[in-house]
């Protein structure tokens, strides 16, 4: 599928935009703080809505504004889709409309336009804190499942209620009555991110490998493992087997949690672990490995949403390019042969001759 055109409204520092896109490669270029990332980001909300860069809806309205306005054009093969979110300045929840028809949830306009982002933090995600790495794991499995997407936000809802109770204990005892319930469903849920977080990994990880043996040429053996909560055996169980080993776990750790007044375990502190022929990256591996490794996976999860959709998803290379070295630069570039991608740099320098050049300068595009 390719974007063909975006139109903003009062969308970060763009007061209006109506821009057509070429199928292939796209260069976004412009000197520093002008709308590059903007662009990008509001490409990626459209498809996700979702944010990478935002706390909060209310930082992508222009500022001053009410509301900010996204519409985007979609065609794949012979059908073309419009998404469009209005976003509001203060509480009141944003709309949503799937070809000018108003929409209930977000994961109605799943699959429509899937991105998959890379950005400068990603090439050091295999050394950064587990949390970098479930947001990249969990980004790509909430545009690919909107079921666990819709388990994710019920998980974290019941998570933040649970450490709510454990705070006030100590103050009100009576409210530990209510935790048993809490844990049962949080345990239910979280067995069923396991579950689609086991199959996401496993099918990344082989992808990634692939990538990663062309780029060594086969000498390093990639390998990923997904690591989860300890008194899980087996994370391709039955989602019913894993809630009773999520539940045994709390189990053991219910004085401790009780004591420290938070919840301490469960699969919010899920990670994943990347090995070259035997030896851990994020102990030993050089920053050029890290680096290779890191773009093999963004590639698998390329791969594995075009498998999913039949298409490839919409690349977004937000200032990553710059930031590789030659060899590493053509690896990525030669993998895109089809597609439509959204390349950003400050030096448009050997890019330009890649597609269509758009110059932004202050939230406008140069003619
Ligand atoms: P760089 O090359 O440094 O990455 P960029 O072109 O990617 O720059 P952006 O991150 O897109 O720059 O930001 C451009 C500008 O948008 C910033 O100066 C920022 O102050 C402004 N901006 C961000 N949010 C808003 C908003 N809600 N309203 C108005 N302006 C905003
Ligand atoms: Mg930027």
């Amino acid at each position: 599928m390719n974007l063909t055109n975006l139109k903003l409204r009062d969308f970060r520092n763009y007061e209006s935009l109506d821009l057509d896109f070429d199928p292939g490669v796209n260069l976004i270029v412009g000197n520093n703080a002008q709308g590059k990332t903007n662009l990008i980001e509001a490409i990626a909300y459209a498809g996700s809505g979702k944010s990478f860069r935002a706390l909060k809806q209310s930082e992508m309205v222009r500022f001053g504004a009410d509301f900010a306005d996204l519409e985007a054009q979609v065609c794949a093969q012979e059908r073309c889709q419009s998404l469009r979110w209005v976003i509001f300045n203060g509480s009141r929840p944003r709309q949503i409309f799937r070809n000018g028809v108003k929409k209930k949830s977000a994961g109605e306009l799943l699959g429509v336009l899937p991105t998959v982002l890379f950005c400068p933090e990603d090439l050091m995600v295999l050394k950064a804190g587990a949390a970098q790495r479930r947001r990249l794991g969990d980004h790509a499995l909430c545009q690919l499942r909107p079921n666990y997407d819709a388990a994710l936000t019920e998980y974290n809802r019941i998570l933040d209620q649970k450490n709510r109770i454990l705070k006030d204990h100590f103050e009100h005892p009576n409210v530990l009555a209510i935790l048993p319930e809490y844990n049962t469903r949080l345990c239910q849920v979280g067995a069923l991110l396991i579950s689609y977080r086991a199959r996401f990994y496993d099918s990344l990880g082989r992808s990634a490998a692939k990538f990663h043996g062309q780029f060594s040429g086969g000498a390093e053996e990639f390998a990923l493992q997904y690591k989860t909560v300890s008194t899980v055996s087996d994370p391709f169980a039955p989602v019913a087997k894993l809630t009773e080993d999520l539940l045994d776990h709390l189990e053991r750790h219910y004085r401790a949690e009780l004591e420290s007044g938070q919840c301490l375990t469960g699969p919010h502190k899920d990670d994943f672990d990347v090995s070259l022929s035997g030896i851990n990256l994020k102990s030993y591996g050089s920053q050029g490995q890290t680096r290779t490794a890191a773009i093999s996976l963004k590639l698998a999860q390329r791969e594995l949403m075009g498998r999913e959709w039949g298409e490839e998803p919409v690349l977004l290379l937000d200032d990553v390019l710059s930031e590789l070295d030659q060899g590493r630069q053509d690896f990525v570039l030669n993998q895109i042969v089809s597609g439509q991608v959204f390349i950003t740099c400050c030096e448009p320098g050997r890019f330009t001759k890649l597609g269509k050049t758009i110059e932004i300068c202050k939230g406008r595009v140069l003619e």
